[in-house]
């Protein structure tokens, strides 16, 4: 895909370096992916130790979103984009469904904003992630519930496609269900894809589905737009996260992004060696009752 930060025609402005005004010529989304936002590590989201890096405390999260108001755009809902239409947007999402998104949510409706929480359905009301009344509560407050797949596998592009669908179509069908309205929106596991995962969400009825890519141009596939994210780490500077909102630094993301996948690639072993030993070692555990 093209740069996000080329060379740019007349269109909606958006801010660039040093606070000066370049015009975007297309629909532009700064989207973020999150995960669980709390001081404590043991009470909310995965308690294995893969998940630990992706963790924002209070402070930095509000400290963040100060820096995305601070560059003046307010986050919305992707149902609510004209994706077809230059401009510039800012989205929040959630991933996995920790019950720190009760407080996320609330932080959002304090400043009238609106967040994405994609929910792993088969640990909906396990010990620290949402129950049902909490994912109805979040959805009362006007943020969106979306799909992280049923069962969050390892390595989602390494599954099968009918496993892929099955994945999508449970997890659809229990939010649908919970929630008394369709479910159109999905972010991948893990956030390992290949044109297969991209496909297959279209293929389930999907219509929006986040990627852990960091594009700012929204694609069309199959029929369901591909949205990229950025997401923070738990070391990840709040004015790095307001310099990416106003449309900076998604160039060098891009680029960091690519070597990991490289990396990966080039080493299958090691990759799966980490994701089975590394995010997974805890949750056996809860899962097997054991205190953490
Ligand atoms: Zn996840």
């Amino acid at each position: 895909m093209s740069s996000p930060e080329r060379p740019v025609a007349p269109g909606t402005p958006s801010r660039r370096r040093g606070g000066a005004v370049a015009p975007v010529p297309r629909c532009t989304v700064a989207s973020f992916g999150y995960h669980d936002v709390a001081d404590e590590p043991g009470g909310t989201g995965f308690q294995r130790s893969g998940a630990l890096p992706y963790r924002r405390t209070v402070a930095a999260f509000a400290r963040d979103l100060d820096a995305i108001a601070a560059g003046g755009c307010v986050p919305e809902l992707v149902t609510d984009l004209e994706i077809d239409r230059p401009a510039r947007h800012v989205l929040l999402t959630f991933d996995d469904g920790g019950r720190s998104a009760v407080h996320i949510g609330d932080e959002l409706a304090a400043r009238g904003w609106k967040g994405h929480f994609f929910i792993v359905t088969s640990l909906i009301g396990r010990r620290t992630f949402l129950d049902s009344s909490e994912i109805r509560y979040l959805r009362s407050c006007g943020h969106l519930i979306g799909s992280h797949s049923h069962t969050h596998p390892d390595i989602f592009n390494a599954l099968p496609r009918a496993r892929m669908l099955d994945e999508w179509r449970v997890s659809r069908d229990v939010l649908a269900e919970l929630l008394d309205e369709p479910c159109i929106a999905a972010s991948v596991p893990g956030g390992d894809i290949s044109p297969l995962v991209l496909e297959s969400a279209g293929a389930v009825g999907l219509q929006y589905l986040f990627t852990s890519e960091p594009w700012v141009l929204p694609r069309h596939v199959g029929g369901c737009w591909i949205l990229g994210r950025f997401i923070p780490k738990a070391w990840t500077r709040s004015a790095r996260i307001g310099a990416l909102a106003r449309l900076q630094g998604w160039r060098s993301a891009l680029l960091v992004r690519r070597a990991k996948v490289f990396a990966r690639a080039a080493l299958p072993s090691v990759y799966r060696y980490y994701v089975a030993h590394i995010t997974r070692e805890c949750d056996q555990a809860e899962a097997d009752g054991s205190t953490l």
